[in-house]
């Protein structure tokens, strides 16, 4: 409102991407996307009478909202690329230009809140969200901008979404231009593990026939992550890039890591984690290793993600005790303890435990 209200008189502004596709599902959005054309960005910023720093060298400028929450201010463009897979030639632009560049049909919707109020939507983006469906605006797009792939798989987890037929079919010949567009398809693939399931993002990819994007191999235990996710469990990002390099074969993974820049602490930890060393391991580590070993975690009660409220096999092998017959006997001990009433708490059962 504030923006709309104070905006200079010859700006054309919209709300553009997630927060128009979200709102209108229903969603309630908070990272607020706004074009100008017809204007300054900075001009705008100034006449809205909020907080804001700018950025001209890209034309953006981040203005700070009432409610704690920030919009974009972003200058229309329009761009072209020179070859598939290249970063896009950017210049000004309209706002409809400004919507022809972007990647489905769902995230061309916009708001237009100058000079009056109405809902643009000229790549037949509503019917699409209606129908639940990733449609690209042209069929060029996969080819000039491989990463769009990994945008779809994302929304397409994320929103319950089907890719349309046709955008399907524009796959394969996008696929031998992925390595020209490898920068991005980097930060796709840290996006990917910001998602709630990621698993299913990888298993999305397969679906397609896009899977070489990544060329990841075996899914099972970054599915069983996504299962402690569904629960509602926390599964850390690092635990979560850890599985997925380890579904590569071993002799690919230091090759697989340097490419697509996994830290190192991440690309060791297979290293790390051997029988004994349990009690070094942190949180992400030791959920690591429970996902990859889910019978043996299960064997020894320890694949439990909320605090114990009486001892199990973690705090056996935090104690530095190796899984193994000795540990199975103890949790045994510690539950006729229980049962015979000798110890009463957590406290009493480690103490118990350690003697
Ligand atoms: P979310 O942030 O919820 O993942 P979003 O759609 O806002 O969703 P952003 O990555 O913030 O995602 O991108 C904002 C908008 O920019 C998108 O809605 C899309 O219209 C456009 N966009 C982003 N990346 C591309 C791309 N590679 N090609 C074309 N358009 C893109």
């Amino acid at each position: 409102e504030t923006v709309r209200e104070n905006a200079p008189g010859a700006a054309k502004i919209m709300l553009v991407g997630g927060a128009v596709r979200d709102a209108l599902l229903g969603k309630h959005p908070t990272d607020l996307d706004v074009v100008v054309s017809g204007a300054d960005v900075i001009e705008v910023a100034e006449h809205s009478g909020l907080n804001f720093k700018c950025y001209p060298q890209y034309g953006n400028a981040t203005l700070s909202l009432p409610n704690g929450n920030h919009l974009d201010l972003i200058q229309a463009r329009d761009e072209y690329y020179t070859f598939p897979g290249a970063s896009p030639t950017v210049m000004k632009g309209t706002l409809e230009q400004d919507l022809a560049r972007r990647d489905f049909t769902i995230n061309a919707l916009a708001l237009q809140l100058t000079p009056e109020v109405r809902l643009l939507d000229l790549h037949d983006g509503l019917s699409d969200l209606g129908a639940g469906l990733l449609r690209v605006l042209h069929p060029l797009s996969f080819m000039e901008d491989p990463s769009r792939i990994v945008r779809g798989a994302r929304l397409a987890v994320r929103l319950g979404f089907r890719l349309e037929e046709r955008t399907l079919s524009t796959i394969p010949d996008a696929l031998p231009h992925a390595a020209s567009a490898i920068k991005r398809l980097k930060s796709e693939l840290m996006l990917v593990f910001q998602e709630r399931t990621p698993g299913a993002v990888f298993e999305t990819l397969k679906g397609w026939g896009a899977e070489e994007l990544y060329g990841f191999g075996d899914l099972t235990a970054l599915k069983r992550a996504d299962e402690e996710r569904r629960r509602g469990e926390h599964v850390p990002t690092e635990t979560l890039m850890a599985l997925w390099l380890h579904s590569f074969p071993e002799s690919e993974r230091k090759q697989v890591a340097r490419k697509w820049q996994i830290p190192k602490r991440t690309r060791e930890v297979a290293d790390l984690i051997q029988p004994g060393n349990f009690g070094r391991m942190n949180d992400w580590e030791f959920l690591y290793w429970c996902l990859l070993n889910p019978e043996q975690a299960r064997e020894y009660e320890v694949l439990r993600l909320t605090p114990p409220r009486q001892v199990t096999g973690r705090e056996l092998l935090e104690l530095g005790m190796k899984p193994g017959s000795q540990l199975g006997q103890l949790l045994e001990h510690l539950k006729n303890l229980r049962e015979e009433e000798k110890v009463s708490s957590f406290e009493e059962e480690m103490q118990a435990a350690k003697t």
